[in-house]
């Protein structure tokens, strides 16, 4: 098979040095996987990644002499880091992987021949692409065809692929909610039966023993917050729900949960889709959104026919923090993600007592009101179209945030004007008494009890003694 010189990707001239560094010492390099796919798509390339017939020695060696830097990255597998023009290219030797007896690496990879066999072992056709800018396109697996298709279809044996790495099943799906593809069904049936789901699926039932077992939890994290921020996420949720919920149990539940209420039309788990779908694509928007309303089924109770999940926020923010524990995602992230499950129903009348009083539930972090504001656009955004008010609301709240900030009103205890030194100045022992006074003096600026100036604070301090 040979490259198509009718395709031509725009290529930079960084990335033109590189490969004509190598090919000069009489090696053969392409430009592979995600750059090419990127760039056939139009869509903006982040990094680009060159395989190359030699081994790494005979790499560094070649971009050495050309008087540019290789980092030992990755040698064991092949990989150089070059660093030309300022920009970095990872540089690996063509290779085919061994066995994979762990579901999750080979046992050992080693080195190919030629470029095909390298491209033979990436996951899907679509990353399964190389070019070079005299030689045009190699494309052995039709990946071209698929990306003009938008299906995302497994290189070989797709039951082979997703058992000798149970990653690929998460990233598969990562990319069908980035690019808005759709997963060919005989690659959709591998994967399902990777996770331990019937082929059919509908994730109405998981066998017991259901899940990717080899895949580290922050690999899962990584993948899932890929999934979350891409711009076609609401499909994506929902065709692949029964794969994520290998991962998310915890969110199988919301599935086909009937709401039986006239502020919805979806059931929770769609209602949950579309609200990630409209939040900003930030990885701590998203999370907060897929895992807003997932208290909501302990909290459903039926009265007249009507169902009602009073509490539902609160009973979310533990499972929310269960899960991004278990995913090993960072503390303060977490935090932050808990925080806006737990205060995404609570009512903000768009008046500057209420906002700075939830400004201060908010750690004083405006970011995260701003994004308390958006999850609550987005959830309203998601109720039945009758009953989306909540879109107003939001936007006020954020306008009466915009006046408290203009106004430099105080919310936290770092803008009262009066600070530790001053209350122990008084004669009370510095800590926690100095603490607890400090804390009941932004109450009463917060209540507007009294004003944020020193001599009225001083004066509260001593009677608060
Ligand atoms: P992005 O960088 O946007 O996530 P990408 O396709 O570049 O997408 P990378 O993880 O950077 O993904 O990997 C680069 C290439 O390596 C992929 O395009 C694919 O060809 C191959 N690849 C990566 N991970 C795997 C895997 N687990 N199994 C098989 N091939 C893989
Ligand atoms: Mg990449």
């Amino acid at each position: 098979m040979k490259a198509n010189r009718d395709i031509s990707i725009p290529v930079n001239d960084a990335t033109r040095k590189v490969l004509h560094i190598l090919e000069e010492e009489g090696l053969e390099a392409w430009m592979v996987g995600g750059c090419v796919r990127d760039a056939l798509l139009g869509r903006p390339v982040n990094d680009v990644d060159i395989a190359c017939s030699g081994l790494w020695q005979q790499t560094q060696a070649a971009i050495e002499a050309a008087g540019c830097l290789a980092f030992e990255t990755g040698v064991a597998h092949g990989t150089l880091t070059a660093l030309v023009e300022g920009e970095t290219f990872e540089v690996t030797t063509y290779r085919v992987d061994g066995s994979y007896s762990d579901g999750r690496h080979p046992d050992s990879v080693s080195p190919a021949r030629f470029i095909e066999e390298d491209l033979a072992r990436r996951d899907f056709t679509v990353n399964a692409l190389a070019y070079h800018p005299e030689r045009g396109l190699f494309d052995p697996f039709g990946g071209r065809a698929d990306l003009e298709a938008g299906v995302l279809r497994a290189v070989g044996d797709p039951k082979l692929r997703f058992a000798e790495d149970e990653l690929r099943v998460l990233r598969g799906a990562r990319f069908a909610s980035q690019l808005g593809f759709a997963i060919e069904p005989e690659t959709l049936k591998a994967m399902r039966a990777q996770c331990g789901l019937p082929e059919t699926g509908l994730p109405d039932t998981a066998a017991a023993d259901a899940g990717l077992h080899h895949v580290a939890a922050e690999r899962i994290a990584l993948e899932l917050t890929g999934l979350l921020c891409g711009d076609y996420v609401h499909d994506a949720l929902m065709r692949y729900a029964d794969v994520i919920f290998t991962v998310l149990p915890e969110l199988r539940p919301l599935w086909k949960f009937d709401q039986h209420t006239k502020y919805h039309v979806y059931d929770v788990w769609e209602h949950t889709a579309w609200v990630v779908q409209q939040t900003r694509p930030t990885p701590r928007l998203r999370w907060a959104a897929l895992l807003h309303d997932c208290g909501k089924p302990d909290a459903f109770f039926m009265k007249d026919g009507v169902g009602h999940f009073y509490g539902h926020a609160q009973l979310s923010e533990p499972i929310a923090h269960e899960v991004l524990r278990r995913l090993k995602m960072p503390k303060k992230f977490s935090r932050e993600v808990c925080l806006l499950v737990r205060e995404h129903d609570t009512v903000v009348p768009a008046r500057p007592k209420q906002v700075k009083r939830m400004l201060r539930t908010l750690e004083g972090r405006q970011d995260l009101f701003r994004d308390l504001c958006n999850l609550k656009r987005a959830d309203s955004m998601a109720h039945s179209p009758e009953h989306q008010t909540g879109i107003g609301f939001a936007a006020d709240m954020e306008e009466c945030l915009e006046q408290v900030l203009a106004e430099g009103q105080a919310f936290s205890l770092k803008q009262l004007a009066v600070k530790g030194g001053d209350i122990a100045a008084l004669g009370i022992p510095a800590g926690p008494e100095v603490g607890r006074i400090l804390n009941e003096l932004l109450e009463a600026v917060l209540e507007e009890r009294i004003p944020n100036e020193r001599e009225a604070l001083l004066q509260e301090a001593s009677r608060l003694r």
